[in-house]
């Protein structure tokens, strides 16, 4: 291992597990709380423009389809008038030229919008990232500054009808003409999103349908050829535009090749490394405007004479929703940081560092995207539960951010997909030596039957902390025998309800230590309620997944052992359970009393 990937371990950039044992060297993250003026005055535009100009058209952004989507269209053009339609891309190519935590604040705002936030998301996000990224300086000055500017729409064009998941089953074929001038594109995509009104389509195909030579192209729409299908008719984000795509003999320039051959499908997967991320930010906005729309309505409402904000059971939903929001929040953003890090330290002329630069958080991309369309489906749908009979109805909110919510499961590669991205990485990092997993198991072994279970030190959050620890811990002991009882990747990967539980371990930790090392740095009483309730949830879920994990690797006196490990980690929690209904009151009590969404 190279000097500086240790040093990058040792600075908690991969996930900062290892670092974890006993010895958390990350205690400084990025945060919210150190937002640049500039990057606050970015969010509060966006905010001003999403109230003023997005959410009063909602319905109407919705009854577009199949039409000429123009309110869509007009709100990009409005949008890219302030900037952000080329928020991080750079100054010479028509951007804004900011960093890329001011990009994230963006997303986050903009997560509001509903279907428009979808197609502004798509344009922005893969449907420019993989010419920003990849693209070759005549593509770049060529297509930037039209997409920067709203003059043109941007599609991603990677899935299609029998390869969804598994895009390397991809049969798009290109093939060169016979005077090398042009590629022959023939084949298929499915539900592309702003296929409708898109005029610029990065499309992934295979040259001569060789596995080996994937590549990526910029079709330009109007290409004889070229055809967009008929509109799909959706569940929710109504508003935005999603077709199949047809292509006959489309004859592409040969300079629209992106990047190199053989490298297409790794610019896909990349470029989703972004969207995951960024996936994670606009939910964490989505879900805060979602409880919004909660606590009003539930200070509103009365039945027994009462507001229904008053009800306990009413209570603990509006609690764990400011939990869910802010715990998402404080990961996404030190995960942004982490990125920040990293692309200044990349050279983006350079394709293999650009790789590597996106390539570098994808197990903390594909956490953040599971956890924050987990969170904001939980929201959203116990929004529904607040509003009773009335969420059932579509003239209120709460039915359409239902509906709306459930494709964030699904699309930017489904959760069960980034589930395993997330662990199979891990795992593969831990087997190549960069993460010294199974080491870490056995050594932990030994500590086991010292450590765990002692005086907590007298400071402030020391029990979630030492629980955060102890979820490490219990990661080591379950992923390590794993990786002893499958050293094979084949073998590991046939075992998925076992990757499952071992990958929600780690969203349940990187969550924790997020909130965790966020609120001992800033500091504030909710926020401290906030991270005690989540700590000790996710410290209850990880000894259960960790059981699970172990009770189907072994039997007998070997699993009694591993148990009682199990339990020992789990003994600080054991003898110091804290009043979790207390907490959910005090949290829900401030957000009533604030009326919105308040940190
Ligand atoms: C509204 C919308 C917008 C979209 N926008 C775009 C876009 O702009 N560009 C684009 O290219 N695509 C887009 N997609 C496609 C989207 O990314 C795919 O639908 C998604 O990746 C899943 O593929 P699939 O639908 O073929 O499902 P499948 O791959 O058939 O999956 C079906 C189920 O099986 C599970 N599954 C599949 N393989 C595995 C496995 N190995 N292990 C465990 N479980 C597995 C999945 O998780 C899922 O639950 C969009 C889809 C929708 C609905």
């Amino acid at each position: 291992m190279s000097a500086e990937k240790k040093d990058d371990i040792a600075a908690g950039g991969y996930f900062s597990i290892p670092a974890g044992l006993g010895f958390p060297v990350t205690t400084k993250i990025f945060t919210p709380e150190k937002f640049t003026e500039e990057q606050k005055m970015a969010a509060e535009t966006a905010k001003k423009f999403i109230e003023k100009d997005v959410l009063p058209k909602l319905a109407a952004i919705d009854e577009q389809t199949g039409g000429d989507y123009g309110i869509t269209v007009g709100l990009l053009k409005k949008v890219a008038d302030m900037g952000f339609l080329g928020t991080d891309v750079a100054e010479e190519y028509g951007g804004s030229g900011l960093d890329f935590t001011t990009a994230m604040c963006v997303s986050e705002v903009f997560g509001a919008g509903g279907s428009w936030a979808v197609s502004w998301a798509a344009h922005s996000g893969i449907g420019t990232h993989p010419i920003l990224f990849f693209g070759n300086e005549a593509q770049k000055k060529k297509y930037l500054p039209k997409l920067v500017s709203g003059e043109w729409t941007g599609a991603f064009g990677a899935t299609e009808p029998e390869a969804g998941t598994d895009l390397y089953g991809a049969k798009t074929k290109a093939t060169l003409s016979p005077d090398g001038k042009s590629y022959i594109l023939n084949g298929s995509k499915t539900f592309i999103s702003n296929s409708g009104f898109a005029n610029l389509f990065v499309i992934l195909a295979k040259i001569d349908g060789d596995p080996k030579k994937s590549a990526c192209f910029i079709v330009e729409k109007g290409t004889p050829g070229f055809t967009v299908g008929k509109e799909e008719s959706k569940m929710g984000i109504c508003g935005s535009s999603t077709c199949p795509l047809n292509l006959v003999d489309v004859q592409v320039p040969a300079e629209n090749l992106l990047g190199e051959i053989g490298k297409g499908i790794h610019i896909i997967f990349n470029t989703l490394n972004l969207g995951r991320l960024k996936l994670g930010a606009m939910t964490t906005g989505s879900g805060k405007s979602v409880i919004n729309d909660a606590v009003k309505y539930a200070v509103e409402r009365k039945q027994f004479g009462l507001p229904i904000s008053q009800f306990g059971m009413i209570k603990e939903k509006l609690a764990n929703m400011v939990v869910g929001a802010w715990m998402t929040e404080s990961a996404v953003y030190r995960t942004a940081g982490l990125v920040e890090e990293k692309f200044n330290a990349t050279d983006f002329k350079d394709f293999t560092q650009t790789l590597d630069a996106l390539r570098e958080y994808e197990i903390e991309c594909a956490i953040l995207k599971v956890a924050g369309s987990e969170m904001f489906w939980y929201i959203a749908d116990e929004n529904v539960q607040v509003h009773g009979g009335y969420g059932y109805i579509k003239d209120y909110l709460a039915e359409r951010y239902l509906r709306d919510a459930r494709i964030n499961r699904i699309f930017e590669g489904t959760n069960e997909i980034n589930r395993l991205t997330a662990i199979l990485n891990m795992l593969e990092r831990a087997g190549k030596g960069k993460l010294p997993l199974a080491k870490a198991g056995a050594a932990l072994a030994a500590q086991l039957e010292e450590s765990a279970g002692e005086e907590l030190p007298d400071e402030p959050l020391a029990l979630q902390a030492e629980l955060v620890n102890g979820m490490k811990k219990m990661f080591f002991v379950a992923g390590g025998r794993v990786l002893e009882k499958f050293p094979v990747r084949e073998k590991i990967v046939a075992q998925q309800e076992i990757l499952r539980r071992l990958s929600d371990m780690l969203i349940l930790i990187y969550l924790s230590e997020s909130g965790l090392l966020r609120v001992k740095e800033h500091g504030g009483e909710i926020q401290e309620a906030i991270v005690k309730l989540y700590v000790q949830n996710a410290a209850l879920e990880c000894e259960k997944l960790a059981k699970e994990v172990l009770a189907f690797l072994e039997e007998g006196d070997m699993l009694k052992s591993y148990l009682g490990r199990l339990k020992r980690l789990g003994r600080p929690l054991a003898n110091n359970l804290l009043d979790s209904v207390s907490l959910e009151r005090k949290i829900a009590d401030k957000l009533i009393e604030s009326k919105k969404y308040f940190l």
